[in-house]
């Protein structure tokens, strides 16, 4: 039985992972700050990864992080920056010490030059325009930089290292209420608490474009980018272009809610972006199908029952 590591695998993304990577039939182990194990700390790291376990494989995911309200207001900037630096530092250590082989490291589409994106009917987030760089946020800096190093790893310790740049991942169990939340359960929060005839704020005029790949969709091609001999960043998100006014839209439509929106000043980071799935397309002979009505459904049920449940214990 394949032995795996996930760090951050309490978080969205990760829980996600370590379920599906029980279902393939890996025994699934997790690293996370919310149980105690903090990867910032060497001693910490060094003690997982002495354990009697040998982990094949180990999934990079833990990282200081959040939507716009939380990356893009520059009051965590340091923060940010010191805890996921620190973390890919201690964990690609002791990969190598420890003599795992095989690593998945979590990168972001925030990597792409700002001025590729300023049209939001045309962002340009192909895996080779991330250089000459010029992220918007310090975080995307940070995650250039870890790709850097676990590349260095893999050049000069032998690491078997895959890279994705995840583009908005969403669905259930993700931030909805930390100050950490995107803009898919942010809204879905904000409907489900206007009720009906109330009113939702969105950021900005909301005429920023982002894309949004359900969470489903995005461990598909984790595990798929794992199994391939792909050693280059890859863009894993989806391809379908929407702006924030018309997310929250069909958010308020599956909802069946009557609400009206207002757009009040916020931070909002880049203003398109959106994934080119041609590498994807071309390495792995696959790319997501893109289910996102699908994903805003089941992602509105979790948060309005989060809500609900709140309420009823409030
Ligand atoms: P998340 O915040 O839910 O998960 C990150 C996990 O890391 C959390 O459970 C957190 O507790 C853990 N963590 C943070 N600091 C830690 C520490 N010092 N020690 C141990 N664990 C620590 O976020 P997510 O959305 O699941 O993101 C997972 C990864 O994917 C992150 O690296 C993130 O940067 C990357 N990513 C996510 C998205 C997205 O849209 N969700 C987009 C681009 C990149």
């Amino acid at each position: 039985m394949k032995r795996v590591l996930v760090c951050g695998g309490d978080g969205f993304i990760g829980g996600h992972l370590v379920r599906r990577l029980e279902e393939n039939g890996c025994q699934a182990f997790s690293a996370d700050i919310r149980h105690g194990i903090d990867l910032r700390d060497w001693k910490v790291v060094s003690a997982l990864f002495g354990l009697a376990v040998q982990f094949d494989e180990v999934y990079q995911l833990a990282a200081d992080m959040g939507g716009a309200g939380y990356i893009n207001t520059g009051e965590n900037d340091a923060e940010v920056v010191t805890n996921s630096a620190l973390i890919n530092l201690n964990v690609a250590r002791a990969c190598v010490q420890s003599g795992v082989k095989k690593v998945f490291f979590a990168s972001s589409a925030c990597v792409y030059p700002e001025h590729n994106q300023m049209d939001p009917e045309n962002p340009d987030c192909r895996e080779r325009t991330a250089y000459p760089a010029s992220p918007d946020s310090e975080y995307g800096w940070e995650k250039l930089f870890a790709e850097r190093l676990w590349q260095t790893y893999a050049r000069n310790h032998g690491l078997d290292v895959r890279i994705a740049r995840f583009h908005n991942i969403f669905g259930p169990e993700g931030s909805w209420n930390d100050g950490r939340e995107k803009a898919p359960a942010a809204l879905c929060r904000k409907v489900a608490e206007a009720g009906n005839g109330g009113t939702v704020e969105i950021w900005g005029d909301g005429e920023q474009t982002r894309s949004f790949l359900y969470v489903e969709e995005a461990i598909e091609g984790v595990c798929r980018l794992m199994a391939s001999d792909v050693t280059d960043p890859v863009n894993i998100g989806s391809e379908r272009l929407i702006s924030i006014n018309d997310l929250a839209g069909m958010i308020a439509e599956i909802a069946g809610r009557d609400v009206t929106f207002r757009h009040v000043d916020g931070p909002q980071g880049v203003r398109g972006r959106c994934s080119n799935n041609d590498f994807i397309r071309e390495r792995l002979g696959w790319a997501p199908e893109e289910r996102l009505e699908e994903g805003l459904e089941a992602t509105w049920r979790w948060v309005s029952g989060q809500l609900e449940a709140a309420r009823q214990a409030a």
